[in-house]
């Protein structure tokens, strides 16, 4: 009797909100289809493209009539690729932000993975052979690598080439004994271990004793069951040293770590320290990663043999299938937030995660989230706090510079000029914190009026001086200085306000004798640049650290003592609602890298609002009162985390058509759901910056009392903006719980 057709339901990484019906492959024997399961990918034919889709479930049923469905090209793999609570948490941020699960379950997989082509790496795997074995326990010692390679293959055998190059075991040693007749090797796929963990050396280094703040936060920790803590613990109070306490005990349980940590800069020093604590394999996710390695890591993870992952955003879907604690260092930070495609928030995940897997999410900041907090302070996530820097480190004092005082020299204070003075001469380093890069935001003409500004974008060109070009940071277009004005012939053209590149001429002439150090993403662009400026400062010797926001996170830099903030102004009179949030955390995270270690660190505060409430709370009291002061502001104009916002963006070459986009859907949105006590739109307006890149523009702020409210509406709206003839001319995308406004 002829097998009945199978109906394979799939997610296609398509922008459209269903699932997609496909029969079986033609040559697929018993076994094959016996074998099918969901989270396999397949191969399918989708109108004139070929798709990559993942399986969702398998029936005989469908609600089209059979001879209208096509079969698929291809069975990709031949186990589950996607499984357990990877895919259940596909499918969450798949309903929470408003995504093509298809989509989604495209982005938690390595690129590599994304195509046909893409299939896992096979792992070859050591063992001993039966001489191997019967080898007597000192025969080797003449060779002292060949010992310990055939000591970790009589503990862990059988065991991957990576867990064993994690233990410092490497191929040609491995060659060697298999020469020997001592050592085997087999090539294997799967998608969970097999073998039993391998008994690592979990501590290589011992851990430090833990101080009384440090010990009671990590007493309070449960582990095997779901718990949220924030840990609110000032700068250098020894946060990462909890982690590596409770990662600890997820080791010992035989279990994996997961850590995600911001973008760049962060993980060299983060990683380095983990591994020189453990002794287990450590994997790495991040886009630093190249593609290969990226999917070699991504199936260490898999298969178990990884016992830390430390990535990025992007981390949070990574399979790891004896996952015992989820750790999100600097919750706060908005890079767990990807602003295109599936616009997902790593840390919300990873709670989702962890409760999905009933096992604990450690959250870690100084500068915690507003959201965050109020979570903490309302008692929906345990709040773990540290108010001591540990070791013998002080907290920095923190003084502002009313810069209506003050001569300037190119924006800098000559009130911080003397002080940097008087730290370099007293051999210690400094960091000067300016949020621009280049070198200077503006390129005027002084006589008519005319700046340089963007083709493309509302916005005006960034002159930069080496090389010296106009560049718009908003599109990337770039163009050569103009010898004179435009406009007007004038033939001195003047640059306004100041950036890094500035910064540093300014510091090198006043300070000549001293290096001066630029830390931007211009200057940063070379591999391993961070690793080598962190290797250069611990050298102890004075000099000037000029830089961005990449010098503000989580580094530990032991001989800065001084650390100048040239412009705050720009966060206080920010237009986005967490502006002046955004400001403090930054404040306070670049404050955090002076005086780490036995001398104590100043920072100074320039600002022409000096006398800001908010400025005033930050430095006389601190972050936590400064927060808990902006939360009340919140609570009284319902902003999150008061309320629950999406953003619906639209852009258009005509701004007609994107605004009209956004009108037609509010005006759906209204008839879905009357504006009510639960639901306000805002809207159509356009963005911060009108015109960006040759588009224009717009959108509409949705704002509710609840999610299940927010869910309920978009949903609804999205299949309605669907069918709108607009919606095929203009680029449109959801926001929910978005963190940039613009
Ligand atoms: P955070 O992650 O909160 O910024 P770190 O964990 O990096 O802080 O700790 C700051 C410094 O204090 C580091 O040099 C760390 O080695 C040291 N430290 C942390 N905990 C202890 C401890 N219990 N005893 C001694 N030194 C500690
Ligand atoms: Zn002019
Ligand atoms: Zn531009």
């Amino acid at each position: 009797m002829p097998e009945p057709p199978l109906v394979l339901t799939l997610a296609l990484p398509t922008p459209l909100y269903r699932h997609f019906e496909y029969l079986a492959p033609l040559k697929l024997d018993i076994d094959e289809r016996k074998a099918l399961r969901p989270g396999m990918r397949l191969e399918v034919p989708f109108g004139k493209q070929t798709l990559v889709g993942v399986l969702l479930s398998i029936s005989h049923k469908s609600t089209y009539p059979l001879h209208k469905l096509k079969p698929a090209h291809k069975v990709l793999d031949t186990t589950p690729i996607i499984t357990g609570d990877v895919l259940a948490l596909c499918q969450f941020a798949a309903e929470y932000y408003q995504h093509p699960l298809g989509d989604v379950m495209m982005s938690a997989l390595p690129q590599k993975l994304r195509t046909s082509d893409g299939t896992l790496p096979q792992t070859t795997y050591w063992q001993l052979t039966t001489e191997g074995k019967g080898l007597s326990a000192n025969s080797l010692k003449r060779s002292p690598k060949q010992q310990s390679a055939w000591q970790a293959l009589l503990t862990h055998s059988p065991i991957s080439e990576p867990a064993l190059s994690a233990l410092n075991i490497d191929k040609p040693t491995l060659r060697q004994l298999h020469k020997k007749g001592l050592a085997e090797s087999f090539q294997q796929t799967h998608s969970t271990c097999t073998s039993t963990p391998a008994t690592h050396t979990i501590l290589k280094e011992p851990h430090r004793i833990l101080n009384t703040e440090q010990q009671a936060a990590f007493d309070a920790l449960t582990f095997n069951s779901f718990q949220c803590s924030l840990l609110e613990g000032i700068t250098g109070s020894g946060k990462t040293e909890v982690y590596l306490h409770a990662i600890e005990r997820v080791l010992h349980a035989g279990q994996q770590a997961l850590v995600l940590v911001p973008e760049i800069g962060l993980t060299p020093q983060t990683v380095a320290r983990f591994a020189a604590r453990f002794g287990v394999p450590i994997t790495q996710l991040h886009s630093s990663v190249a593609k290969g390695a990226r999917l070699e890591n991504w199936h260490a993870a898999q298969t178990g043999q990884a016992r830390i992952i430390i990535g990025t955003r992007l981390a949070v879907f990574a399979p790891a299938p004896r996952l015992g604690i989820i750790i999100v260092d600097e919750e706060h930070d908005s890079s767990f937030k990807q602003q295109e495609g599936l616009r997902y928030n790593a840390r919300d995940l990873a709670i989702l995660r962890a409760k999905h897997n009933n096992i604990p999410v450690l959250m870690g900041s100084a500068t915690p989230s507003l959201e965050s907090l109020h979570n903490a302070l309302s008692g929906r996530y345990q709040h773990l706090r540290i108010t001591e820097r540990a070791g013998s480190a002080s907290t920095p004092t923190m003084q502002r510079i009313d810069m209506r005082k003050q001569t300037l020299h190119c924006g800098i204070a000559q009130a911080s000029l003397d002080a940097i003075g008087a730290t370099l001469a007293r051999d210690e380093q400094v960091l000067v914190f300016i949020n621009r890069r280049g070198f200077a935001p503006s390129y005027i003409c002084q006589s008519c009026g005319w700046s340089a500004a963007c083709k493309f974008c509302d916005a005006r060109m960034t002159l930069h001086s080496k090389p010296r070009k106009l560049h718009c940071h908003h599109c990337g277009n770039q163009s050569q200085t103009p010898s004179q004005c435009p406009s007007c012939y004038n033939p001195t053209l003047t640059a306004l306000g100041q950036g890094t590149e500035r910064a540093e001429d300014v510091l090198q002439t006043s300070f000549k004798s001293y290096k001066v150090i630029r830390v931007d993403q211009d200057s940063m662009q070379r591999k391993n640049a961070m690793a080598a400026l962190t290797t250069q400062l611990n050298e102890g010797k004075p000099c000037l650290l000029v830089g961005t926001q990449m010098l503000a996170k989580g580094h530990h830099f032991p001989n800065v003592t001084l650390v100048v903030i040239v412009d705050t102004d720009q966060g206080l009179m920010s237009g986005d609602f967490r502006g002046i949030e955004r400001m403090g955390q930054l404040i306070v995270q670049v404050a955090g890298r002076a005086g780490r270690e036995e001398k104590p660190g100043t920072v100074l505060i320039q600002s022409y609002r000096p006398e800001h409430p908010m400025l005033e709370k930050l430095v006389t009291e601190n972050y936590h009162n400064f927060a808990q002061s902006l939360l009340l502001e919140r609570q009284q104009s319902l902003m999150p985390p008061f309320s629950f916002m999406a953003l619906l963006r639209a852009e258009a070459k005509h701004p007609d058509s994107a605004r009209g986009l956004l009108t037609q859907a509010a005006q759906l949105a209204c008839e879905i759901m009357p504006p009510s006590d639960n639901c306000r739109y805002l809207g159509p307006i356009p963005a911060f910056m009108e015109r960006r890149n040759d588009r224009f523009r717009f959108q509409l702020q949705l704002q509710f009392s609840n999610r299940q409210v927010r869910a309920q509406l978009l949903k609804a709206l999205i299949l309605k903006i669907d069918k709108l003839p607009l919606s095929k001319r203009v680029r449109w995308s959801i926001d929910v719980d978005p963190q940039d406004m613009g």
